[in-house]
């Protein structure tokens, strides 16, 4: 099979993506082999390619926001048909056993596997996963290639608008307006929340507005028009978290999405800090994983994207890197449905 591969990480310019064949690989006892049909970039991938996360496996094949078709089972996996289907998400095997699986929060386990770092992922044309770590498609509705960006962002703005403890008709900000928030605003406005966003991007702005924000500006130079009762705060610059907080009330929950962060500095704590809830987005869950496919098949949920050729994945990566995709994400498209 064809698959791109990350051996020794680079920058991107420098082509860390290699082109090779592969073996189709035979799936184990439990697992189920997944044609893919789809598969999302995300930024995550290019972290992965650039070096900016260490290499968990040596070659990797990178790619987490798989769909595609049930193309062979293993001997014990009995949970789907040849031709169903199927997605694949960052999360691809937690024990059910441990402590924090046995409670729920299966993201917290210490055998965690994730697709596409701890095993290959879907820049390929076949992929491998626990049968019981795939999510089901057969009643969702939803064109593939919009399912595809909704196994990274999508599940995980939900975990995160989860975390958020919001409930329907209260307010909630985000810092942020990439393709996470994206999908939270169209859950939050279905809820009757209302959403005020502050983001950079002209672009960014304009599809904020187009789907119901009911503010759209730049926190950094100004106030939201009241305070929010949730706020969802995606970049990586610390010192921005108390400019978030003097928009909340104390009440708020605050959710961090990212995954490394610029030193956070509270400076004024009775004002900004005292009573609300700091939470970060750890990993994703299946749970909220399976709520947000129902939301997003119900709402005819999609997404402004590009379409990208197997072949041109790293010149698309590029574009990703300098901010110069086409609406909000780009998805390769690897086979046939
Ligand atoms: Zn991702
Ligand atoms: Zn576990």
């Amino acid at each position: 099979m064809k698959a791109w591969i990350v051996e020794k990480q680079k920058p991107i310019e420098e082509e860390p993506l290699k082109l090779v064949d592969l073996p189709i690989p035979e799936p184990g006892d439990k697992e189920i082999r997944v044609r893919v049909t789809h598969c999302g970039i995300c930024r995550t991938d290019l972290h992965i390619a650039e070096g900016d996360i260490p290499l968990s496996k040596k070659p990797v094949i990178p790619g987490h926001e798989i769909v595609g078709v049930v193309d062979a089972l293993g001997k014990n996996a009995k949970r789907f048909k040849i031709g169903d289907r199927v997605g694949i998400s960052w999360l691809n095997y937690a024990c059910g056993k441990c402590k924090y699986c046995k409670r729920g929060e299966e993201n917290y386990c210490p055998h965690i596997k994730r697709t596409g770092y701890d095993v290959d992922g879907g820049f390929a044309e076949y992929v491998l996963v626990h049968e019981d770590f795939a999510f089901d498609l057969r009643n969702i509705s939803l064109p593939s290639e919009e399912l595809a960006p909704m196994m990274c962002p999508g599940i995980t703005g939900h975990y995160a608008f989860r975390l958020s403890e919001i409930r329907e008709g209260e307010r909630l900000g985000m810092l942020g307006f990439g393709p996470t928030a994206y999908y939270i605003l169209h859950v939050a406005k279905s809820m009757g929340m209302e959403v005020y966003i502050s983001t950079r991007s002209e672009e960014h702005r304009r599809i904020a507005e187009k789907y119901g924000a009911d503010w759209v500006g730049n926190i950094a130079h100004q106030d939201f028009p009241r305070k929010v009762d949730a706020f969802i705060f995606f970049p990586t610059a610390g010192k921005l978290v108390e400019r978030a907080l003097e928009n909340t009330t104390p009440a708020a929950t605050l959710v961090l999405g990212a995954v490394t962060m610029s030193p956070i500095v509270i400076e004024n704590y009775t004002a900004n800090l005292w009573g609300r809830k700091i939470k970060t987005v750890y990993q994703v869950r299946r749970d909220y994983g399976r709520e947000f496919l129902e939301i997003a098949n119900r709402l005819e949920l999609g997404i402004e994207k590009e379409i990208i050729r197997f072949e041109e994945v790293p010149e698309a990566m590029i574009r990703l890197k300098r901010g110069e995709i086409r609406g909000m994400v780009q998805v390769i498209k690897i086979g046939e449905i």
